[in-house]
């Protein structure tokens, strides 16, 4: 997090209601709205993504309605659970993990099958993997469906058009590329998703109480305020820097990350393509353990990198970029990585990560 960020986290604390945070409350909506490219209310919950992802399920889901999730990777199994366990009649479009969801097979997915909403990934984190979110939203619009993305590790890194795309609802979380600690979830919210709310039991996270508490600056519940207060400062960061900028910023971090991993003689899981810009996933060497070598990391040098998830624990490990990040932590952690690896013994190229990544940064 930027120093900033955790400077004004870090600051006394306002009360919820008084003047001095009211004007704070009132910029930060306003910036989501920017960072989200929409016009409509983006609701401020104080819960990490998967509460503001529940907030969809609770306000659009009723027991028996058909729904449509598009699954290739952990979130999207997350996302097919959750709307099952409020009652709907899931289907699921489902891929293998690390697979890129593709909008024709949704077409005729949906050309067979009604669904109320259908339930998208934008940056699936556990493969890496970043779908065409405008494309299969316009296949999901066509059919009559809504349409809910998960953009909780996208939000701020890649391009995420709410209103051009017509997406109805737009989830993501304080704790990502919006360079804040964990803790705040937001959804931006559709005129057209408001009116199709459903029966399913809600309070905290019902979007009327607190679409209408935002309305007025009055929050239905006391809000975690001092992350309100962090994020004030990111969103003012991200709106220095300029989104276009930032989105740019993440594709070459990505090309860089892409690169480093190639010129070790790594193999790729993540696309080597530029919407990787969120996450790179790595094929661990033959005979290599992905668990040691994110706890040599960790051990070593202090750095922090993620693991495979699920099936892919201990093959695939996971560099992220996104956020406050520029160019040298990449190299660091692709310098880390060669130190373990070769200490592994894994047989790889060394002394090139570093430069290929910063040449693929330039390019
Ligand atoms: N969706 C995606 C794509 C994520 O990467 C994550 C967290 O890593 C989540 C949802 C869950 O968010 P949270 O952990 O904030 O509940």
């Amino acid at each position: 997090m930027p120093p900033e960020v955790l400077a004004a986290v870090g600051a006394p604390v306002l009360h919820h209601r008084s003047p001095d945070f009211l004007p704070v409350y009132e910029r930060v909506l306003t910036r989501l709205g920017d960072v989200c490219r929409t016009e409509n209310d983006v609701l401020l919950f104080g819960s990490s993504g998967t509460g503001a992802f529940e907030s969809a399920v609770a306000n659009l889901v009723s027991p028996g309605e058909p729904h449509l999730v598009v699954s290739a990777g952990a979130f999207g199994e997350r996302w097919e659970a959750m709307v099952g366990a409020f009652g709907a009649e899931v289907d699921v479009l489902r891929y293998a993990w690390g697979e890129k969801p593709d909008a024709d097979d949704l077409r005729a997915r949906l050309s067979g099958r009604e669904a109320k909403a259908v339930w998208l990934v934008q940056s699936e984190t556990s493969t890496g993997v970043v779908a065409d979110v405008q494309a299969l939203a316009a296949a999901a619009t066509d059919a009559g469906a809504l349409v809910v993305v998960d953009a909780v590790s996208s939000l701020g890194a890649i391009r995420c058009e709410t209103d051009a795309w017509g997406l109805d609802v737009v989830v993501a979380g304080s704790q990502k590329a919006l360079m804040c600690p964990p803790g705040l979830g937001l959804a931006a919210v559709s005129a057209a998703a408001l009116a199709a709310t459903g029966s399913a039991p809600r309070f905290y996270f019902d979007w009327e109480r607190t679409r209408a508490g935002q309305q007025t600056l009055d929050a239905p519940v006391t809000l975690p305020v001092s992350l309100v207060c962090g994020l004030d400062v990111a969103l003012g960061l991200i709106a220095e820097e300029g989104l276009d900028a930032v989105f740019e910023r993440h594709v070459r971090l990505g090309r860089a990350a892409r690169a480093g991993a190639k010129a070790l003689g790594l193999e790729l899981f993540s696309p080597d393509e530029d919407s990787s810009a969120v996450v790179t996933a790595i094929r661990t060497p033959e005979g290599c353990d992905a668990t040691e070598l994110v706890n040599g990391l960790r051990d070593r040098f202090g750095i922090t990198i993620a693991n495979g998830h699920g099936a892919l624990k201990g093959k695939v490990f996971r560099l992220g970029h996104i956020g406050w990040f520029d160019v040298f932590d990449v190299t660091t952690q692709l310098a880390a990585v060669e130190i373990v690896l070769s200490g592994m013994g894994a047989g790889i190229e060394r002394g090139v990560a570093v430069t290929a990544a910063l040449e693929a940064f330039e390019s």
